[in-house]
């Protein structure tokens, strides 16, 4: 199959840049998500400009995926978004994206993926010992949101 991440930096210094999207195969990144959630496909965006010694690369990725929710374990459908860059100085090789693009993946899929916010989990599990105790104790539900807040703002923040 034909590598459409594979890119001449030679040709497009030439042309002045490139501004290109791609529509890929999920199949392309399958090792990049965390079973059980897989990724269905993913478009691509990317901008080269020339640098006076370099290429810089600006892009994006949004990929389709099919999550199980951590909570009540049902399947649902959503998408994750990374922006990532990178710059290039006369490389001895085409440039691959293929592992720039994946690791943008792994760093947006979520830890805990959710349904819904407001997800209540299992029905079965509300007669458990485990959601008794969180009830009883309303500042452990507030404190593991508060854990999930800061996770999230912290992934966001990188690259
Ligand atoms: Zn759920």
């Amino acid at each position: 199959m034909k590598n459409e991440l594979l890119f001449d930096y030679g040709e497009i210094r030439e042309k002045g840049g490139l501004k290109t999207s791609l529509k890929l195969e999920g199949s392309l990144f399958k090792d990049s998500v965390t079973e059980p959630s897989v990724l269905k496909d993913a478009e691509v965006s990317l901008s080269f400009s020339v640098g006076s010694d370099s290429l810089l690369l600006e892009g994006s990725v949004r990929a389709r995926l099919n999550f199980v929710c951590s909570r009540c374990a049902k399947t649902f459908e959503g998408y994750i978004e990374e922006d990532f860059d990178e710059v290039y100085e006369n490389p001895e090789e085409p440039i691959d994206l293929t592992s720039l693009v994946g690791e943008s993946i792994t760093l947006a899929e979520p830890l805990k993926p959710l349904c819904s916010e407001n997800c209540e989990g299992l029905k079965e599990a509300k007669n458990s010992e485990d959601f008794k105790k969180t009830v009883d104790n309303p500042f452990k539900i507030l404190k593991n949101i508060n854990f999930e807040a800061k996770t999230a703002k912290k992934r966001g923040e990188r690259g």
